[in-house]
């Protein structure tokens, strides 16, 4: 029997991404033929990049994974994994309250529209990175570079630097 192409999408906001994002996609990448990072442009309100921004940055991340291309969507997720034909859907799972989610979510996506899930667990090293984490850190301060990719980091100093939020500083009191 002839193996059937398989073409997944990968959904989130990478706002920034991560090195676990990047892991799930390396070792997602193996489950499909082809994998698109899709980079959801819905309105967020504590967004740092713009969904443009956000694909640019992913795209040279990705450059060397053979299958792997980056997109931007602004509609229902399942409306757009169908517009793109893909039947899978990759998602990363850290903890409980991940699994509680993504199942519901899961779940949903495959009663209104027929679209399975693949779910890959997270890396122990990056169970507890999450983007929203990693921006509230770096916005006080915190150095973040060993959980993102390093040009990531100096673009998102960058951002928080002209958006003047509080960076690097000596002490704590105001
Ligand atoms: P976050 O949850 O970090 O704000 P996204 O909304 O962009 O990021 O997440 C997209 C997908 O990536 C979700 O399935 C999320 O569970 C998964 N994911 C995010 N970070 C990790 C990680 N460190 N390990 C495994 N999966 C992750």
């Amino acid at each position: 029997m002839a193996k059937k192409f398989v073409r997944a999408i990968f959904p989130g906001s990478f706002d920034p991404i991560t090195n676990g994002h990047l892991d799930v996609i390396k070792r997602g990448i193996k489950l499909f033929d082809e994998l698109i990072v899709a980079v959801g442009n819905s309105p967020m309100k504590d967004a740092l990049f713009t969904a443009k921004e956000r694909v640019e940055m992913i795209k040279p991340l990705v450059a060397g994974i053979e299958g792997v291309s980056v997109q931007s969507y602004d509609c229902l997720t399942v409306e757009y994994a169908a517009s793109v034909g893909a039947t899978a859907m990759l998602r990363g799972l850290r903890n409980f309250t991940d699994i509680q989610y993504e199942l519901q979510l899961a779940m949903t996506n495959r009663a209104v529209a027929g679209i399975e899930t693949v779910f890959v667990m997270t890396s122990e090293q990056y169970g507890f990175t999450s983007s929203t984490l990693i921006r509230e850190i770096a916005m006080l301060g915190g150095n973040v570079s060993n959980l993102i990719p390093q040009d990531i980091f100096a673009k998102l100093r960058k951002r928080l630097a002209e958006i003047g939020t509080r960076q690097e500083r000596d002490n704590c009191i105001e």
